[in-house]
């Protein structure tokens, strides 16, 4: 497991020769994580370039530059790293799960390859990171006024709060909404107020806001709607490119998703000194529900997907579609345990392997018959009910 390294460089072993107000900072894109990251390193001062949201352009540069083999995020984060250093940053952010430390010393040696100079500053991705996340913000932009932290942090979480309460809101409206597309135009509308929100007063009242305009949207509360979990790697549950927006698929079909990893509780999770835990975080629970069908956590998110694939046949889930990319070694694992999760625990499960390769349209196929599957069972768990009573 990578310790709290950057890429095995300590914090005081990283780059010092760039100037702070030369810095120019950038991240891989994923999902929402933008709004999170602009507020935070914005309010701390530091210069931002953005390379644009992961896209054709982007595959094309990470496949070119990568070895065949590898996964499909890696892939994707050294194209936006190189997409940002053509835009002039000289400071990259890598966001590191356990494991993963070879992966951020290949992207650095590619990128100094291809001639770039920059300095990579590493987040480890498991719990209680605060202290070396706050090192490795001073590190960027020796901001010494607290109340600029302060901001940041706080804009930064309520903003990833808000937009993963208006997504789980889009999930659970989309397959009951009376007029197509009301949920959809209703995210779109509050992705931008949350841009545009700048304020720590006004990034507080987000969620509120956000549930109450949600709760306006006319819906059927008596629509048979089936509930499945999404699950699987990291990046791919939170990158829309990358997923070939499953969640939109999923709702057209009538399906409520309820993804199981979200952004705001892995930044909870990651900065919030574990004592302060009152309840059991959702990696402790997939720990538990696992135990019968794997003893340890063996890095990504494999622990993750069999244990919420427990916990949701266990719970009323209706099915699971277990995404992963390519290679991926720990969604492999995942993977090879699942039909016996699926057979012993009586829960369908589809399984989308996902890489440059693949197309949308057999995707879809599949994921309409795996549907069409999941809403016989239901509708047969119903009469069967029904003939009970
Ligand atoms: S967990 Fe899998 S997909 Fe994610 S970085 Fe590691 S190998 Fe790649």
């Amino acid at each position: 497991m990578a310790k709290a390294q950057e890429g095995n460089r300590t914090i005081s072993q990283l780059d010092k020769t760039i100037p702070t107000n030369k810095r120019v900072i950038a991240w891989p894109r994923m999902g929402n994580i933008d709004l999170s990251m602009e507020a935070l390193v914005s309010s701390i001062g530091a210069k931002i370039v953005m390379p644009p949201p992961n896209n054709k352009e982007a595959l094309e540069i990470g496949v070119k530059n990568s070895i065949e083999g590898i996964c499909l995020p890696y892939k994707l984060n050294l194209a936006n790293y190189v997409m940002s250093l053509e835009k002039g940053a000289n400071t990259l952010m890598m966001f590191q799960a356990p494991g993963s430390g070879n992966y951020t010393k290949m992207a650095q040696k590619t990128l100094k390859k291809m001639g770039y100079k920059f300095d990579m500053v590493v987040f480890d991705m498991y719990q209680s990171k605060m202290k070396q996340t706050l090192k490795a913000f001073w590190h960027v932009s020796h901001c010494l006024n607290p109340y600029r932290y302060y901001k940041g942090f706080s804009t930064g979480f309520n903003k990833a709060f808000a937009i993963d309460t208006a997504e789980r809101l889009l999930f659970y409206i989309r397959p009951r909404e009376l007029n197509k597309g009301d949920a959809e135009s209703c995210y779109k509308k509050w992705y931008k107020i949350i841009h545009d929100t700048t304020s720590v007063l006004g990034c507080k009242g987000l969620k509120k806001r956000i549930i109450e305009d949600f709760k306006k949207i006319p819906i059927d509360k008596n629509r048979i709607v089936p509930k499945v979990y999404l699950l699987g790697e990291f990046f791919v549950l939170l990158d829309p490119f990358t997923n070939q927006e499953i969640e939109k698929t999923l709702g057209d079909l009538g399906v409520e998703v309820q993804r199981q990893i979200f952004f705001s509780d892995w930044l909870e999770h990651v900065l919030q000194p574990s004592i302060f835990y009152k309840k059991e975080s959702h990696r402790q629970r997939c720990v538990r529900y696992a135990e019968d069908y794997m003893k340890r956590a063996i890095g990504g998110e494999c622990i993750e997907t069999v244990g919420d694939t427990v916990y949701g046949a266990r719970n009323g889930i209706d099915g699971i579609v277990h995404i992963m990319p390519f290679s991926c070694m720990p969604e492999i694992v995942a993977q090879n345990i699942l039909p016996k999760v699926s057979k012993n625990e009586d829960i369908p499960i589809l399984e989308l392997v996902l890489d440059e390769q693949t197309g949308k349209a057999g995707n879809i196929t599949r994921i309409e018959a795996f549907i069409d599957l999941v809403k016989r069972k239901k509708m047969r768990q119903i009469n069967n009910k029904k003939e009970e009573n």
